[in-house]
């Protein structure tokens, strides 16, 4: 079995590929693949599964380069990235890696929502450039994450998941909004369902997106939807840059329509909106929510596992039905 893998990922899922007597091609480039680039490397072999990564467009073009593969193991939850109705047309299984990211992405959510509110990063700069003369009482003044109320747009996983640090770590009131509704989740955490967004939206001091990139979720939340919320509150983004209006966003915190945002992903990532990094009430991640060691050499064993169940006539683990 030849299985080709976009980008280099963290061995231990390598290893369980090689172990099996797979031949594994690594793209030799710690870079992104160009489209064409990625047709030329699946032409080279007739490979029989493909690891691909959320930077890679995986449609049509790129399954008939490779019409051999009969898994794309993608290494992410978010699948966005894939063409799923070429996928299904070509009866090419697609996995992904839910889960094992669940609490690395909601602590970087909390890292987050803790930097801007407590103006973390703002402060390291002003230190760093030599402007601390002396401690003031009136420095660098913050908002406090205890006892306010925690919008959760999003409660699958990951949202679920910022809602418990939310509810538990800071005694926060948590409103959320999602298709589906969590009765069992409410009772535990003493949350409230809102079945339209513009409720939370309203309400919240601190909203926080968990929400897939669907047709359905591009640009959730956008101009008319960050007036409502209150001049006080926050914007969190580690789900997918799409889901936030970035123009409107760029306004939204230049007019002090909304007090700061912090973003692990951008609608034209790796580009940055004109205008957002100018912006002291922004922090900004460069897509790392799921980027500790522990948890990314857990999706790449996952990513594995879905081969291998793949190529031994198995139904992998974490199919995208
Ligand atoms: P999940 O499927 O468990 O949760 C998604 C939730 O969104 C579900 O409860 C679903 O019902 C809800 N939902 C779907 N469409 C909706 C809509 N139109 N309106 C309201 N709610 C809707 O997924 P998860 O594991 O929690 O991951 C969520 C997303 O986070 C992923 O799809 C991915 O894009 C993103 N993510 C980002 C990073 C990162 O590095 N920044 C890492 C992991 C995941």
């Amino acid at each position: 079995m030849k299985i080709y893998v976009t980008r280099m990922i963290p061995e231990s899922g390598i290893k369980k590929l090689k172990d099996k007597g797979y031949e594994v091609d690594i793209n030799p480039e710690d870079k992104v693949l160009s489209k064409q680039e990625l047709v030329s490397a699946l032409k080279q072999n007739p490979y029989d599964a493909v690891l691909c990564l959320l930077t890679d467009a995986i449609d049509g073009e790129i399954f008939d380069a490779v019409p051999s593969a009969k898994i794309f193991a993608n290494y992410a939850v978010g699948y966005n990235n894939i063409n799923i109705q070429e996928a299904k047309k070509r009866n090419i299984i697609i996995t992904n890696t839910p889960g094992v990211l669940t609490e690395t992405v909601a602590e970087h959510t909390f890292a987050l929502m803790l930097a801007i509110s407590h103006r973390v990063s703002e402060a390291d700069r002003f230190t760093r450039a030599g402007k601390y003369k002396g401690w003031g009482p009136m420095l660098l003044l913050g908002s406090d994450l205890s006892h306010k109320i925690l919008g959760v747009v999003g409660l699958g996983r990951i949202g679920s998941r910022v809602a418990y640090h939310g509810a538990k770590g800071f005694d926060m009131k948590v409103i959320y909004y999602d298709v589906n509704r969590n009765e069992e989740f409410e009772k535990e955490f003493n949350a409230e369902f809102k079945s339209n967004v513009n409720d939370v939206l309203k309400e919240a001091d601190y909203v926080s997106i968990h929400v897939p990139l669907l047709d359905s979720t591009k640009h959730l939340i956008n101009q008319q939807r960050l007036s409502i919320m209150k001049p006080t509150a926050y914007l969190i983004n580690t789900s997918r840059g799409p889901v936030v209006d970035e123009i409107a966003l760029v306004e939204a915190l230049k007019n002090k329509t909304i007090k700061g945002a912090a973003l692990d992903v951008f609608e034209k990532e790796p580009e940055l909106m004109p205008g957002l990094a100018d912006l002291e009430n922004v922090i900004l991640t460069p897509h790392i929510a799921s980027a500790t060691e522990e948890t990314r050499s857990k999706m790449s064993e996952m990513a594995a596992d879905n081969i291998i169940a793949a190529l031994e006539n198995q139904t992998p683990p974490n199919l995208v039905k």
